[in-house]
Order: structure tokens, then sequence, then C-alpha cells
């Protein structure tokens, strides 16, 4: 088509997305991106007897791409109850969850397992790893689930291991690991699927202060490669390491602070962790 004659502009109005999705490619034009997490409203209630559980009441929030955040409250709060939500391992029994703008109530099991194992590195405090099974073949699991063949398996779950720090242990079994060895473990086990989140239920519950610093080193590198991180845990020194401190009491937001900005430099661990000594580390 010849310049002079240029075809007539359209103009419409900046909006979201389109109301009528079109064919083609999708435009790459609009860079913004919905944040990671937003939670609108979210409920759970435990026990559908006599007996009810509010967890979690009307919790509204929503997480930025690439933050690192730490979860607290006590005991009972509503932690767990939201980190598994968050996870996608539980659902909400009221309110709406959508990760990267998309509503978790459109999918379907399939759907839901396939955006959990792409998306979610999911990190525990009893480190949940296989007994008698090697870290490699614990770190290949999850690639196992969704399909990878045997030999990208061996060589992403080696790399896992060697991001973690764990490459020379690779054939020892959860048993002959300590406590922050399979913490690593899990931790090389949650990333190997490069997830863009990682969540993590007092991941340094059972650890001693040294291992606590590795594994709180290890996240604070994730969250620089750009992955959202949100843990939860008691420890105020761990909170420090976050960029966002969010407190829950009686399974409500009680308390939502920032103290870095979403894209700063994530702190690196530096403390000796407050009177953990006192209770050891032998005795778990
Ligand atoms: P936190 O992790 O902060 O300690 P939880 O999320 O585990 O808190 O628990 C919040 C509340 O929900 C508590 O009162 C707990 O007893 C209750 N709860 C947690 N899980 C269940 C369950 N599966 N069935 C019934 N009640 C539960
Ligand atoms: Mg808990």
């Amino acid at each position: 088509m010849p310049p002079s004659s240029p075809k007539p502009m359209r103009w419409r109005p900046a909006r979201e997305r389109p109301l009528v999705e079109r064919g083609g490619p999708p435009r790459r034009k609009r860079t913004r991106r919905p944040p990671a997490i937003i939670l609108r409203d979210v409920s759970k209630t435990y026990g559908l007897g006599q007996i009810q559980v509010r967890a979690l009441r009307n919790v509204t929030l929503q997480i930025a791409r690439g933050d690192f955040v730490a979860i607290m409250g006590s005991s009972g709060s509503g932690k767990s109850t939201l980190m598994n939500i968050l996870g996608c391992l539980d659902l909400p029994t009221g309110g709406r969850y959508l990760i990267d703008g998309v509503d978790m109530r459109d999918l379907d099991e399939d759907d839901l397992a396939d955006l959990r194992n792409r998306k979610i590195g999911f990190v525990f405090q009893s480190f949940n790893l296989v007994a008698r099974t090697s870290a490699l073949a614990n770190v290949e699991l999850p690639l196992a689930y969704a399909g990878v063949d045997r030999q990208t398996r061996r060589q992403r779950a080696k790399e896992a291991l060697a991001a973690v720090g764990m490459a020379q242990r690779w054939h020892h079994q959860p048993s002959e690991l300590s406590g922050g060895q399979q913490q690593r473990v899990a931790v090389a086990r949650a990333l190997v699927t490069n997830p863009t989140m990682i969540l993590a239920d007092e991941p340094t519950g059972n650890l001693d202060s040294r291992s606590t610093e590795e594994v709180l080193r290890i996240f604070a590198g994730l969250n620089q490669e750009g992955r959202t991180v949100v843990l939860i845990t008691h420890e105020p020194d761990v909170a420090a390491q976050a960029k966002r401190v969010i407190t829950l009491g009686d399974g409500r937001v009680i308390d939502d602070r920032r103290t870095a900005g979403v894209h700063d430099q994530p702190a690196l661990p530096h403390h000796q962790k407050s009177a953990h000594h006192l209770y050891g580390e032998s005795h778990r």
C-alpha cells in the first residue's frame, strides 16, 4: 500500500484487554503484567459440621512479581492455611485467587496441577523428602511428574543441586544428610521446574543458625533472579531479609509493611539467629 493512502486510524481508549479476543499472535505491546498474586476477600473455613474454624477471614492482598514477602503471626493465625491456598494445595471456601491474572476458579484439575508444576516451588518446614531415595532422585521427582525425559531430568536435577551447593551429595539419602542439607535438597526440588514463585512454610524452623543463613542466601539469590518469594516465619531476623512483612492475626491481615522496594537487591543474611542456639539443633 503506498504511503500516500494510509489506513484510516482507529482510535480506541486504552483498556486492560480487548473486549473481543482477536486471533493471531498475542500483542507484545502492553508490558504491564498483573501482580503475581491477587487475593480478594479470601476466606477459609475448616469443618462443615458443628465446630467450624474460620482460619482466614476476608483476606485481600496483592503480591507483586519479584517481591520478597515474609508472613508472620502467632501460631494458629492462619499462615499455613494462606500458604496452602497460595500454592494451590488447598482451595479457599470464599473469595477469589488469581495467579498472574488467571483466576484459579477458571481452571480444572489438570490445568491447576500443570500451573502448580510450572509456576510454584514449595518448601516445607519438615523438608518432605522421600526417604531412602537419593537427593538426585528427590529433585528429579517434579520433572518426572511433568513428563520430562530421563536424561534431561538428570541434567536439570544436577544443576539445581549445584545451585544450592549440594552437587557433591547427589547420591546421599535424606537420612545421610543434616537438616540444613536436607532443606537445601528440598529447595533444589522446588526450583528444578524453574518456577516463578517460591513459597516456603517456615523453611528455617527446624534449622540451626548456619543452615538458616545458607537457606536464606539461596532465597535471596532466587529473588534476585526475579522470582517472587513468599515465606512464613516466626523469627524476626528471618523476616528482616524480606522486602515486605505481612502479619496475620486470627485469620486477618493485621499489619503490612514494606521495608525495601520490590526491585531492590534483596538483603543478605548476616545475623546470629537470636536465642535459637538456646534450643540447640540436635533434638529434632
Ligand atoms: P498457622 O500456620 O498460623 O499456625 P494454620 O493456618 O495452620 O495456622 O491454622 C489456622 C487455624 O485453622 C487454626 O485454628 C487451626 O487449628 C485451624 N486448622 C488448620 N488446619 C485445619 C484442618 N485441616 N482442619 C481443621 N482446622 C484446621
Ligand atoms: Mg503453620
